[in-house]
């Protein structure tokens, strides 16, 4: 979406809020930005798809065949690139062994990640992720050649490339670059990382699921170059009982943290990517399918879904054939390099921006009913040398307006009435790096939180009420 970064005059006309100035430029996003290739992810996939089928119940001990040998080339990526940034990346191999459904016999599914530690908040991880495991018509067919190009090779491209530009620079916050196995048995790559995530006390701040994002051209015929989607859950699937009784009724059903990530995401897309423009789908996933995301959200970490603006349904999950004239199969004739390059270019900006930002706020909590004005509340963080409040119409698709706001914690807005607008806080460091917004309350909090420290100033004993 094109969305509203008004001109001061704009701004004024149209609300009560004061003028505002543009974003910052960050000048490392456009250069990072212009160092995606599209020649080295068709490099990637040509790669991968050669590996004949990267099944998740496929051979792994051959050196030439199956889901094994496409794990150990991931691997041995990453290696090198780590070379090449002076050690800057771990290669970690968690893997669970599964039995279920669609795994007859215990198999083990293992995950390729490389790890960036970040130089100042080492707990707080960006993710990217993308699946290399592949499938054709029958999901339990482990022997056929099953070339995954689209799905999900461009998404295991996107994360190999964003790994590939991204060691080349330092962040406050660690990346991880996650290759996942066993999605199309039923999401345990994604279950694997969250269970890995949470052993090593990272703070997940987001998970970006690139599945099929390199084709351009839609089962309808239609073309389309210039479009991702971004899939986003609008309440938590960790919401309690409890929490959903307090959103129902004061909102916050499309302002979950996953949500904001999307629409930070659509921002940046709008700032950096020339022709290149998200669409927000306010839904999990598409209709009845799913992701390895979901597994993220089960865990309570924020995560998206990014997905091309139009799939071509002939080439997934389809035995190489030709029928009535049609060519089945996920065939690397159907991905389209330069589009799959902008999706990349957008996951790799995001990963910067939000690696760069302070962690967003936390206690996010407003107040001001049967008042003419608002109060918003938040616990500062030595990492953030300021914050910005945001509101929008309660039907806004984005945020809307904005100000400066103290690092105090505590910010009263004069005149704009709780009741109208949605409200929310970001984080802005020295340098202008700013974070997502974050609703109130538990609705929109990154994580399940504690009450907030008592400060010296709450904890003091309220004055004698005189009667
Ligand atoms: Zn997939």
């Amino acid at each position: 979406m094109r969305h509203l970064f008004l001109c001061a005059a704009a701004l004024a006309a149209a609300t009560t809020a004061s003028a505002q100035p543009m974003p910052v430029e960050h000048p490392l996003l456009h250069e990072l930005a212009a160092q995606v290739s599209a020649e080295r992810q068709h490099a990637t996939i040509a790669r991968l798809v050669g590996f004949g089928t990267r099944h998740t119940l496929s051979d792994t001990r051959s050196p030439t065949r199956g889901i094994g040998a496409a794990r150990r080339w991931v691997a041995a990526e990453f290696a090198q690139m780590s070379k090449d940034c002076g050690g800057c990346l771990t290669v970690q191999t968690p893997s669970e062994t599964v039995t279920g459904r669609r795994i007859p016999n215990p198999t083990e599914v293992m995950d390729v990640l490389a790890i960036q530690r970040g130089t100042t908040d080492p707990d707080r991880v960006i993710v990217i992720s993308g699946h290399i495991d592949s499938r054709v018509t029958d999901v339990q067919n482990f022997t056929s050649d099953a070339p995954g190009a689209n799905d999900d090779g461009s998404g295991t491209a996107a994360v190999i490339e964003a790994a590939r530009v991204l060691s080349k620079h330092k962040f406050p916050a660690t990346l991880v670059f996650a290759v996942l196995s066993g999605e199309e048995q039923g999401l345990y790559g994604g279950h694997v990382l969250a269970d890995y995530a949470k052993q090593q006390g990272w703070r997940v701040e987001a998970d970006l699921n690139n599945d099929i994002v390199g084709n351009s051209e839609g089962i309808n015929g239609v073309r389309e170059t210039n479009r991702v989607r971004i899939f986003s859950e609008g309440t938590k699937t960790v919401e309690t009982p409890a929490e959903a009784d307090k959103r129902r009724y004061n909102g916050g059903e499309v302002d979950s943290p996953s949500r904001q990530l999307a629409r930070f995401m659509d921002g940046l897309a709008d700032r950096y990517l020339g022709n290149f423009d998200v669409t927000m789908v306010y839904r999990t996933d598409r209709f009845g399918r799913g992701g390895d995301q979901n597994e993220m959200l089960k865990a309570g970490f924020p995560a998206v879904r990014v997905t091309e603006a139009n799939e071509n349904y002939t080439r997934q999950h389809q035995d190489l054939r030709t029928q009535d004239g049609i060519r089945y199969g996920d065939v690397i004739e159907g991905v389209d390099f330069a589009y799959l390059a902008n999706v990349t270019r957008l996951n790799v900006v995001a990963m910067a921006a939000l690696a760069s930002a302070p962690a967003p706020p936390t206690h996010v909590e407003i107040s001001g009913a049967v008042s003419a004005d608002t109060t918003v509340k938040w616990t500062p963080s030595p990492d953030a040398a300021g914050y910005r409040l945001w509101w929008r119409g309660t039907t806004d698709p984005q945020w809307r307006y904005s100000r400066e706001a103290p690092p105090t914690g505590h910010a009263l807005l004069k005149d704009i009435n709780i009741d109208d607008w949605f409200f929310g806080v970001s984080a802005v460091s020295a340098d202008g790096w700013e974070s997502p917004v974050v609703f109130p309350g538990a609705a929109g909090s990154w994580a399940h939180e504690d009450p907030p420290p008592a400060t010296s100033a709450r904890a003091a004993p309220p004055p004698p009420v005189k009667r």
